[in-house]
């Protein structure tokens, strides 16, 4: 069980599982989602993902490629977003209120890093994952 919220605590959202396992990404993108070098971020099953306030206020943003930032209209924190037609959630790590370690299972992107961006994991990918279910294997996704 864990749950998360975002700056201001509008949106709130719990887990039936604890994730374990993270992933970073140094793209271009996740750079200016967040504002630093990289993200921090799990995915977990659908149904182990419940909105518990706040739905309304989410804004989002999303690019013809795909790429999508779901955010809090209110205090503008990134909030999880459902994987585009997957069972997946995507979760923003800073959110999670999970107090237990997490391991990062890779960085991805790293060709894009910029050089003051120097945190690595021992997989370190130059370019995004091949194929969603290489990264749940990586991540310990329950899939169906
Ligand atoms: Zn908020
Ligand atoms: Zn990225």
């Amino acid at each position: 069980m864990a749950s998360g919220q975002c700056l201001c605590g509008a949106v709130r959202f719990s887990l039936t599982v604890e994730p374990r396992f993270f992933y970073r990404c140094h793209c271009s993108l996740c750079r200016k989602q967040t504002g630093v070098g990289h993200n921090l971020a799990t995915l977990v099953n659908v149904r182990d993902f419940r909105w518990e306030e706040g739905q309304t206020v989410i804004a989002s943003w999303r690019k013809p490629s795909g790429y999508r930032n779901d955010f809090c209209s209110q205090c503008g924190s990134t909030v999880p977003n459902i994987l585009r037609e997957t069972p997946y959630f995507w979760i923003p790590l800073g959110l999670l209120d999970v107090q237990s370690s997490m391991a990062c299972v890779g960085d991805f992107c790293t060709d894009d890093a910029m050089p003051w961006d120097q945190q690595r994991s021992e997989k370190s990918h130059p370019t995004a994952p091949d194929s969603l279910g290489f990264l749940l294997r990586e991540l310990q996704v329950d899939v169906d």
